[in-house]
């Protein structure tokens, strides 16, 4: 069937008509080229040729990461001469995926990101400065490198850099646009400011920021977001990016949601049991996969907590619509029959004046209830200090979590704590962490 780049145009049985068939095919294709889904198939009782519409995807069986790692070379569905490209997952939990892509899977993975630049106003002819990595198996980096030239933009390939590399290039090349983690536009706004510099005179416009979310639930600026908003001031642009599916979501101009690609990818959000929940509630993302040659995807749960926004998107593009990433499930955490996710805790904290940096612990509490605590490093004496923080993740977060007060050099710490290089602000000190609950 190919790329159907006007399918957001269609009424919203048009695009389930579409994304039918394209299911269609990639459950057949999972079903002959993949050993690992055949074998799957097979023990589920699935029968690959008996599905036929979208309904028939609640029928299919629900892979994990760990079920793919069990297995990692049978997932690939095509032989070694026809893999272009092994990338893999950054392994933040457990070992890295290994995916392999075919030729036509790397035109999907730029066609996904030219929607992307488009819709943020990239044409020919502009300039993007390209800071996220373009090695190491990071898929992202090659993605946005393969789209921009179908834009017909250049890329400015300059990857992991210290601050001032990345505004020198600003300032003699002059990008129309930024692709970026979001903490290196608040390095680059410090170091512009510690240097007497006026980014405002060089710096792009136009911003693609992957990672870190930037709204919150409500899809308004989260702390970071406005941190971003006054430091940099150019319009901001979230998106979400899966390697082991090839995929990215958008935002449009309209910024209320990220916009999924219905030709490209099926979107389900499910509850623990499986079981698709309604439009605005939370649950875990799972990806069906279309168009993919080197390695199916189906039903593939992600472990990452959103919600699918309910409504039409201002902008008028059909299909599924997801909100920020609120969490990791298996950092999933009860108090007191509230569930609650180190991010929100974490985002609660940052609006706090007097925080300079911070520890979530989570430890195994009595019954159905996690113990958590919170430790501040603060320069405050002020031993009421603790209360005004709780207050404050009470107000932002609603939870009431123990807060113990500490230097920022102790919270360092703990933070890297064995040498680690990267912080570590979740540490998960419960009995039987993770998804069991
Ligand atoms: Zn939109």
């Amino acid at each position: 069937m190919g790329f159907q780049p006007d399918i957001y145009g269609l009424p919203a049985s048009g695009i389930a008509a579409v994304q039918a068939e394209l299911l269609r095919e990639a459950v057949r294709y999972a079903a002959l080229a993949s050993p690992f889904y055949r074998d799957r198939f097979a023990a589920a009782g699935v029968d690959a040729a008996g599905v036929r519409t979208l309904a028939d995807l609640a029928r299919l069986p629900i892979t994990s990461r760990e079920d793919i790692q069990r297995r990692s070379r049978d997932a690939w569905a095509v032989p070694r001469e026809r893999v272009a490209e092994i990338v893999a997952t950054t392994g933040t939990t457990g070992a890295p995926l290994y995916v392999a892509m075919t030729d036509a899977d790397l035109r999907r993975l730029g066609e996904n990101e030219r929607r992307g630049f488009t819709w943020m106003g990239a044409k020919a002819g502009d300039r993007f400065h390209i800071a996220v990595t373009l090695d190491n198996l990071f898929v992202a980096g090659l993605a946005y490198h393969i789209g921009l030239a179908m834009v017909g933009a250049s890329a400015i390939r300059v990857g992991a850099q210290p601050a001032r590399r990345h505004l020198d290039l600003m300032r003699q090349l002059r990008p129309d646009g930024l692709v970026a983690v979001p903490s290196l536009l608040l390095a680059l706004a410090r170091q512009a400011r510690a240097d007497g510099e006026d980014l405002e005179a060089f710096a792009p416009r136009r911003a693609l920021l992957i990672g870190d979310a930037i709204r919150g639930a409500d899809l308004r600026p989260n702390t970071l977001g406005r941190l971003l908003g006054a430091g940099w001031g150019g319009e901001l642009f979230s998106t979400y990016g899966l390697t082991e599916a090839g995929l990215a979501f958008h935002e449009c101009p309209a910024h209320r949601g990220l916009h999924s690609h219905p030709d490209l990818a099926i979107v389900e959000v499910l509850d623990d049991a499986g079981q698709p929940v309604p439009d605005g509630e939370t649950g875990e993302l799972a990806i069906t996969n279309l168009q993919v040659e080197g390695t199916p995807l189906i039903r593939y749960r992600t472990g990452d907590i959103t919600f699918r926004v309910p409504g039409e998107c201002p902008c008028g593009r059909g299909g599924a619509r997801i909100g920020p990433i609120l969490g990791r499930k298996q950092q999933r955490m009860k108090v007191k029959g509230t569930t609650i996710y180190p991010k929100v805790i974490e985002e609660a904290l940052l609006s706090v004046d007097g925080v300079e940096n911070f520890v979530i612990e989570a430890h195994t509490g009595d019954g159905d209830t996690d113990r958590v605590v919170v430790r501040v490093g603060t320069l405050r004496g002020d031993p009421h200090f603790s209360r005004t923080v709780g207050e404050a993740l009470y107000a932002k977060a609603r939870v009431t979590p123990e807060i113990r007060l500490a230097s920022p050099a102790e919270v360092d710490g703990l933070l890297f704590e064995g040498g680690r290089r990267k912080p570590r602000v979740f540490v998960d000190l419960r009995k039987a962490p993770g998804g069991s609950r």
